[in-house]
């Protein structure tokens, strides 16, 4: 595939279950130097598929945000993960869905994406593949996890419909496209649900025009065909991306479900979209120097520079 830009840009987001009110100063300081350390190393010619992996890592690790250390249990009282990573250059995408105890859950998405013909493992099966991969695994659960910023300890096991994701979507300086989202899921879920982020077309979706990373209640954005109909609505019927993600996000809220989506093009748009109260996010490009916010105007649109 030929290259589309040299523009490099990258857009992140700490999930779209952001509520009014709260306090998410230390998250946006976060994001923003990630967004910074993010730009740097597109500047210096990594690939975009590295680069979101990277971002999504670092997410997972710090406990801020509804994924990775900052996932809440399900009603067993177990921390299941899901994720999933696509590099739109190369059609390659992986996913991996109610992983327990994977430190980093987009990397043993990366690994089924690079070390199998497969393209989602669940469950134990994925945690076999992810130690036969020497993939990190967290020593002591029982002391591992903790409290996302903005959320209360109480209300991670006792509220409905809360939610929080991670997501990147990058462009490199050969226009390469790449997405990648990681997640705790939906706060309190029974044991074994599995929700958008790890589906592949759904919850992350990257091509040669285009990477998206959804953030929401999954089983609204699956029912609304998810990341992939974005990228259809382009193709097929001439839409812009900032239409396209708000024609998506009309029918997500139809079917009672709220969320966010960020996306880039390979001409160097970049939207970021939500209809909840807030979503957590930075972007930056080349052109554009890096800012974040988690609530004001719920569409931030960026034409190609
Ligand atoms: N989409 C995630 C899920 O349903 C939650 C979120 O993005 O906030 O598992």
């Amino acid at each position: 595939m030929s290259p589309v830009s040299t523009k490099y840009s990258l857009v992140l987001h700490g999930g779209a279950g952001a509520r009014a009110g709260r306090d998410y100063a230390e998250v946006e300081e976060h994001l923003l130097a990630l967004e910074r350390r993010g730009l740097s190393m597109l500047e210096a010619g990594e690939s975009a598929v590295d680069v979101v992996e990277a971002m999504v890592r670092d997410m997972e690790a710090t406990g801020f945000y509804v994924a990775g250390r900052g996932a809440a249990p399900n009603s067993a009282g177990h921390v299941e993960l899901d994720a999933s990573i696509m590099d739109g250059a190369h059609a390659r995408a992986g996913g991996v869905a109610a992983i327990r105890d994977a430190a980093h859950p987009i990397s043993v998405a990366r690994a089924v994406m690079d070390h199998t013909p497969y393209l989602l493992l669940a469950g134990v099966g994925a945690e076999k593949f992810a130690r036969s991969q020497k993939l990190d695994f967290i020593e002591d659960p029982t002391n591992y996890y903790r409290t996302p910023v903005g959320t209360t300890k109480e209300e991670l096991t006792t509220e409905e419909l809360c939610h929080g994701t991670v997501g990147a979507v990058a462009c490199d300086r050969r226009g390469y496209l790449a997405a990648a989202t990681s997640t705790g899921g939906l706060f309190g879920k029974p044991e074994g649900r599995i929700g958008d982020t790890p589906l592949v077309g759904i919850g992350t979706w990257a091509d040669g025009q285009v990477a998206i990373s959804c953030t929401g209640i999954g089983e609204a954005f699956i029912m609304a065909g998810g990341a992939r109909r974005i990228a259809d609505l382009m193709t097929l019927k001439g839409m812009g991306l900032a239409d396209a993600v708000q024609h998506f996000l009309t029918d997500v809220k139809a079917l009672r479900g709220d969320g966010g989506i960020i996306a880039v093009t390979g001409q160097g748009e970049i939207v970021c979209s939500y209809n909840s109260e807030g979503m957590k996010r930075a972007w930056g490009s080349q052109h554009r120097p890096a800012e974040s916010r988690t609530f004001g105007t719920s569409e931030n649109v960026y034409p190609a520079v």
